[in-house]
């Protein structure tokens, strides 16, 4: 097949076009580099099968495809929070502009939702039935709202005017490729502990969150791509490895060996006490089954930043 990946040369969409052009497909990379890189795509432009095309998805665009995978979205809380508004346009604009193509042409879109929709949930672990706690006017929810707006307006495409929709509600993941400033607690806790910097836990470090190693959410990405039973979704996709945030970071200290200290600092606003997904409609609807433990996953990221950034 010939797939648009929209946010295909950040984190999550070159990991994934990576797989596509692994499994022989043609993969056409839609991406306008706010918070994707060059880098992160560097190895496939001279890959006859791989496209770059520079655009943002907030703006109208036309191309050819058999099917859609929108991943484009400022996707780390600081990189969210610096332009809220145009946060809101790469959802809600976005999505539009993804399902007029996918109307047109009559085929897929799979979409990446997030955790985020469930707020800070009172319901734990999160099902896809719990409707969420979410604020509509924190500084969280342009990109909490947008998602959830972004969800409402697929399944009125689906309902409306028939697009075959397939919607991920996506967990905290990480991975090689991640941004070395992205703001996250697993970048932050690997740049600080290799560069000797204290570690900034936000808040006292109790509220919890449940960490996905990356090829796990591509695998489920590619089953539910390939799925043709009709489920559309949304499905939670991540790792049940909950931790609480102190907890993580002395796991991290102890996999680097790293002498960094704790450093307690202010909890940023909104921040979810706790988040852990329910996999139970992933496993039955998709055979989901996440492989990659944390202490795994963390040494091949910790490797990753170990050849990228400069300590
Ligand atoms: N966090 C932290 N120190 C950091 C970055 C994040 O303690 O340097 C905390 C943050 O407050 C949140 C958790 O770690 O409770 C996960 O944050 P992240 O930004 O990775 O993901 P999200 O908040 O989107 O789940």
């Amino acid at each position: 097949m010939r797939i648009l990946v929209t946010g295909g040369a950040g984190f999550i969409g070159s990991n994934l076009c990576e797989r596509l052009l692994a499994s022989g497909h043609e993969v056409l990379c839609m991406d306008n580099f706010y918070t994707g890189s060059k880098n992160n795509i560097r190895e496939y432009l001279n890959n006859p099968s791989f496209e770059v095309i520079r655009r943002d998805i907030s703006e109208p665009f036309v191309i050819e495809a058999d099917f859609i995978i929108n991943l484009a979205c400022p996707a780390s809380v600081p990189h969210y929070q610096k332009d809220p508004l145009k946060t809101m346009k790469d959802n809600v604009f976005g999505i539009f502009n993804v399902l007029e193509n996918a109307r047109r042409l009559k085929i897929p879109v799979l979409h990446t939702s997030t955790s985020e929709v469930y707020g800070s949930p009172a319901v734990h672990p999160q099902p896809e039935t719990y409707n969420g706690n979410v604020n509509p006017v924190s500084i969280r929810s342009c990109y909490d709202e947008g998602k959830r707006a972004a969800e409402t307006i697929l399944s009125d495409y689906n309902r409306q005017y028939g697009v075959d929709i397939k919607v991920i509600r996506v967990f905290n993941t990480y991975g090689p490729r991640m941004l070395e400033n992205d703001g996250r607690a697993v970048s932050n806790f690997i740049v600080q502990s290799l560069k000797g910097e204290d570690l900034t836990v936000y808040g006292d470090g109790k509220q919890t969150r449940s960490f996905c190693y990356i090829s796990d959410l591509i695998d489920g990405i590619i089953l539910f791509m390939e799925d043709k039973s009709g489920f559309t979704g949304p499905v939670n996709m991540g790792n049940n490895y909950e931790f609480t945030i102190v907890d993580f970071a002395k796991l991290v200290l102890s996999i680097t060996g790293s002498k960094s200290k704790l450093k307690f600092v202010e909890l940023p606003k909104d921040d979810p006490i706790q988040r852990d997904p329910d996999l139970t409609l992933a496993k039955k609807m998709l055979g989901y089954n996440p492989k990659v433990g944390v202490e795994e996953g963390l040494k091949k990221t910790i490797e990753y930043f170990k050849k990228t950034i400069k300590y």
